[in-house]
């Protein structure tokens, strides 16, 4: 089954976008599963989580931190992540500079952007992203790649396009201030009930965790 999910998606979309599996919760078998089916990033939300999968599945797939990040969390993160979508505050980017530096590499990020302005939510506002991006700019050691957002739940999969346009109207913007050490190139939306909705509005990385999967177990 979730090899057949994975196909499906990737027969309804153009080549150039990137189906990432989003995997919380799931084993390493179902995992296993999404890659024959042509998985090629995974998505994970926790470390500590990631790790343990990390170490059964290795680099045949790229793996991508979706969840929000702890600065205490970051040296590991890196270790295992090839980017780290959900950068949102200063604090957090001079963490990954000070680690990408240590080891000698230039980190890849994308910026999250709490695109409802919701206050218990992830993610920098978007009024606040462009100071953020100048600032993170300054590091030596990442490089910003794009924007991910999550968007507030929603009740009509149609309802969250305003989110979207909204996002992708900032990456546009950010790409035209042709800062150093940023290269717009990802913009991260959509889930299982809105990737088409996301992809007509720009997407190129669409993150599908119950559409591949199944519900969750457990909630
Ligand atoms: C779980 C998760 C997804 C996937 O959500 P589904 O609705 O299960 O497709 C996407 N992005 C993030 C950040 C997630 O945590």
């Amino acid at each position: 089954m979730i090899r057949e999910k994975v196909k499906e998606i990737l027969s309804q979309i153009p080549q150039n976008i990137i189906l990432l599996a989003a995997t919380k919760g799931r084993s390493v078998e179902e995992i296993e599963e999404a890659i024959e089916g042509g998985i090629k990033f995974i998505g994970e939300n926790y470390v500590q989580e990631a790790e343990k999968k990390f170490l059964k599945i290795g680099r045949r797939v790229k793996w991508h931190m979706i969840g929000h990040l702890q600065t205490n969390k970051v040296k590991k993160a890196i270790e295992i992540f090839d980017m780290i979508e959900t950068v949102d505050s200063i604090k957090l980017a001079k963490e990954i500079d000070k680690e990408a530096k240590k080891r000698n590499i230039i980190y890849p990020v994308l910026i999250e952007i709490n695109s409802g302005k919701e206050h218990q939510k992830t993610g920098v506002f978007p009024e606040d992203a462009e100071n953020l991006i100048y600032e993170i700019s300054k590091y030596e050691n990442i490089k910003i790649e794009g924007l991910m957002t999550m968007g507030p739940v929603v009740e009509k999969p149609e309802d969250i396009r305003p989110y979207f346009k909204l996002t992708k109207e900032l990456f546009e913007k950010f790409k035209r201030l042709n800062l150093p050490n940023v290269e717009m190139k990802y913009l991260s939306m959509g889930m299982t009930d809105t990737w088409r909705i996301a992809i007509e509005e720009g997407a190129n990385i669409i993150r599908i965790g119950t559409g591949i999967f199944g519900p969750r177990r457990g909630g």
